[in-house]
């Protein structure tokens, strides 16, 4: 796991090579063996210096996360004392007298580059796709092992404060720009050229500030800047965090934060505070510090939630777990899409750059045109921002074919229909594409609410019928819902899923039903927004509550997005549907409400710049003045300031998301989602549903089933049957059962 082989010269190589693993990670295992290996090499008086490298591809990866998700962190004073060790270790390759050096060949993240900053020096290997940073901040962590301290301490804060608070991974040149790695050479240099730093000739000596007094000087090279005297933070005057420079960095650091997550995330919060903390105490109080407030993250349910779905569920997503056993994997070479719209054109992108052939078609050679226009434009930014060559941006387009006949599908393994959301188009266009494709081609629609298995009608092979919903815009947004008609077959499925993870899409695999769950759970958090502002509720009260619970929008701006008309269109279509099948249609409430900004005022959203909002050409988007006049606010709410309006804006806050969690457990129930973790990933990338809840299941997990189910029957019996909860919840909650209770062991065994 752990080699360590010393030469004649003294230096010892330390060599991580974890077996069975293609990454190294930090765990219980590995860090026993490195921290017996650290004690004998400091003690081992043959060792003049220490290199520090990896047997594997890259370095270390970070912590074990499915470790840390399964650590019992009840009790804090254990827990806090567990993860003081690793700093205790970190801090013995410090203060042990001998220079380490961190040897990078590969990526080295969170935990994996703290082990790093905590060697002497630290040398790269010249590799492209190596990356090293501190990605902790994503997962609703911190780096506990000594990064919140060293960075700041190396770079100042204002060059650590996106490090830490973004989490980017840093490519190794801009690393040792920003001056966090000393030195790249080319890879076959890299042990040379760290024994060479080992065995320069030694230089300045210092008395480490740890030493005891009278101590005698050692080599500098083995002594932290932090451990010699007279350091002094960087950036600000005499290194001080409470200098008029360092308060203000701080004051405006907090106000960005609360203003990028509206007070959310505890993570961000925390890791401020460690550095501001941690950079007026002398350094081993400082990393107590740190581990306070990483035990603190670890024992908050968000970090948990957040691991499991943005960690474990998207894993699992993008290795295909969902995808039928026994199906040949389908290599993609070419496709084609109907419908060069907005959708269309974004999918036909996404498709060509991952290397595609791809046939556009659409009514009209003018209408295709416009559809490759937009592709154009697209990788034209990516020149212009310097991530694609001219050369390849030309390649790249010359693959996309835009014409009007329908007879260019000839040779396409797939053809994804994005036209009008109107069943007689789609069947329409479904006929003429099937007459062009090869007999097992797949024929999928990208519509956003129609049921799959009636769009399938028109098809002459509905067992190769499927839905594939993507979100715009399709360059950014990461999801796609699949969605299995009744009679779409389980190789068209697997052979849909190798699509979606050949255009490095994550993907979601639902049952059939109206809206599938994105759509539908979307139109529920709408709903919701326009329940509350038909109650009274002050627009932007509405609106803010909805940021301060973690949604990205809030439902009256996302219902401007998505087009209040579409709105009307697909209540009228269910209004009739229900009418046509003879059953009784259940009403939402609110369709007074949308009759009356399309039909009568045609506030349709942004696209006609009037919707519940203004949007006034020469500046921002703001709440529309007259909302209240069409919609009057509760005098009480708008006046008060006091305890009442904070109740309110609280139940606000819950509404905006339980409407949405108790829908996703119907899904759950009706077997439109299959598994608890699709829509926990389907919410949070689909519809940015609250991050740190873990997604619209999990946070139901958070508040306890139990808890939510009363919570619900409260919330129902004042506002409407939105929040009735399924038997399903109803049942868990008297068995005292919660979704991942099972999985949380799954990850410990
Ligand atoms: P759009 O109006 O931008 O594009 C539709 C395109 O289809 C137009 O270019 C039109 O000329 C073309 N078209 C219409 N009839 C045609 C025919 N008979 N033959 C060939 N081409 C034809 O619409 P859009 O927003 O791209 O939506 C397309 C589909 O995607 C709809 O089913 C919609 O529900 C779904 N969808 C939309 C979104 C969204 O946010 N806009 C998100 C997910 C899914």
């Amino acid at each position: 796991m752990i080699d360590c082989k010393v030469d004649a010269d003294g230096i010892a190589t330390v060599t991580w090579d974890m077996p069975g693993r293609t990454m190294n990670v930090l765990n219980q295992d590995s860090l026993s063996a490195y921290g017996a290996t650290v004690e004998r090499v400091l003690k081992d008086p043959a060792v003049k210096g220490v290199i520090l490298t990896s047997g594997k591809a890259d370095f270390i990866a970070g912590a074990d996360l499915e470790m840390l998700l399964a650590a019992d962190v009840s009790d804090a004073a254990q827990t806090m004392e567990e993860f003081s060790r690793l700093q205790k270790m970190f801090r013995a390759m410090e203060t042990g007298g001998k220079p380490f050096v961190a040897a990078i060949n590969g990526t080295a993240l969170g935990g994996g580059f703290e082990i790093c900053l905590a060697c002497h020096y630290r040398i790269a290997a010249a590799n492209p796709k190596a990356k090293v940073g501190q990605p902790e901040v994503k997962i609703g962590l911190l780096p506990g092992g000594g990064g919140t301290q060293r960075i700041p301490r190396l770079i100042g804060v204002m060059n650590a404060a996106p490090v830490l608070l973004e989490g980017k991974d840093l490519p190794v040149e801009t690393a040792k720009g920003m001056g966090l790695i000393h030195e790249i050479v080319p890879a076959g240099e890299l042990l040379a050229r760290a024994k060479a730093w080992l065995m320069a000739p030694a230089g300045e000596k210092v008395v480490p500030t740890f030493a005891a007094k009278g101590s005698p000087a050692i080599d500098a090279r083995a002594v932290q800047p932090w451990d010699r005297p007279g350091f002094k933070v960087p950036g600000f005057p005499g290194g001080l965090v409470w200098s008029p420079a360092g308060v203000q960095t701080f004051i405006g650091g907090n106000a960005m934060i609360a203003g990028k997550t509206w007070g959310v995330y505890p993570a961000p919060k925390a890791i401020m505070s460690c550095v501001y903390e941690g950079l007026q105490l002398p350094f081993d109080s400082a990393l107590r510090v740190e581990t306070r407030y990483f035990v603190s993250l670890l024992r908050d349910p968000v970090a948990k939630s957040m691991i499991r779905t943005l960690f474990f569920g998207l894993q699992d997503a993008n290795k295909l777990t969902r995808r039928p056993k026994g199906v040949a994997k389908q290599e993609y070479k070419r496709i084609g899409i109907v419908g060069a719209g907005l959708m269309g054109a974004g999918i036909a992108t996404v498709s060509v750059q991952a290397g595609l052939e791809v046939v556009l078609v659409d009514r009209d050679q003018a209408a295709a045109d416009k559809g490759k226009a937009h592709i154009a434009a697209e990788l034209d930014k990516l020149v212009w921002r310097g991530r694609m060559a001219k050369d390849k941006r030309d390649a790249t387009l010359a693959r996309v074919t835009a014409t009007p006949d329908y007879a260019a599908f000839a040779g396409c393994d797939l053809v994804i229909e994005a036209v009008f959301e109107n069943r007689e188009v789609k069947a329409e266009v479904t006929k003429r594409t099937e007459a062009a494709l090869a007999p097992g081609a797949i024929f999928a629609s990208n519509t956003s609410t129609l049921p799959i298995t009636g769009l399938a009608e028109a098809s002459a092979r509905p067992a190769n019928f499927i839905g594939l919903h993507f979100f715009s815009p399709v360059e950014k947004m990461p999801l796609v819902e699949i969605i299995v008609g009744r009679k779409t077959s389980p190789e068209t499925l697997a052979r849909s899923l190798d699509f979606v993870q050949k255009i490095r899409k994550t993907p979601i695999v639902v049952n059939d039903s109206r809206g599938f769950f994105t759509s539908r759970v979307c139109g529920a958090y709408i709903g919701e927004g326009h329940r509350l502002l038909k109650e009274g509720v002050p627009a932007a009260m509405i609106e803010n509550c909805a940021r301060m619970a973690g949604m990205p929008v809030g439902p009256l701006a996302l219902n401007d997005e998505v087009a209040i008309d579409l709105s009307w269109k697909i209540m009228d279509q269910t209004r009739r549907d229900a009418e046509a099948a003879g059953q009784k249609y259940e009403g939402s409430g609110t369709e007074d409400m949308l009759e009356l900004m399309v039909k009568k005022l045609e506030r349709f959203g942004r696209k006609n710049g009037k919707g519940f909002y203004d949007y006034p050409a020469d500046g921002k988007k703001r709440l529309w003045p007259d909302l209240a006049r069409h919609f009057p606010v509760d005098r009480d709410l708008a006046l008060d300031e006091g305890l009442a309006k904070r109740e309110k804006e609280l139940e606000v806050r819950k509404r905006l998301l339980y409407v949405q969690a108790v829908d996703t457990a119907r899904c759950l129930e009706a077997n439109v989602l299959t598994d608890p973790q699709d829509g926990d990933v389907g919410s949070i990338l689909g519809l940015g549903f609250a991050p740190q809840t873990g997604g619209a299941i999990s946070l139901i997990d958070q508040v306890g089933v139990a808890q939510f189910v009363a919570e619900c029957d409260s919330l129902a019996q004042k506002y409407g049957t939105q929040f009735a909860v399924p038997k399903l919840l109803r049942d868990m909650a008297a068995k005292g059962q919660s979704f991942y209770g099972a999985r949380a062991s799954k990850a410990a065994a």
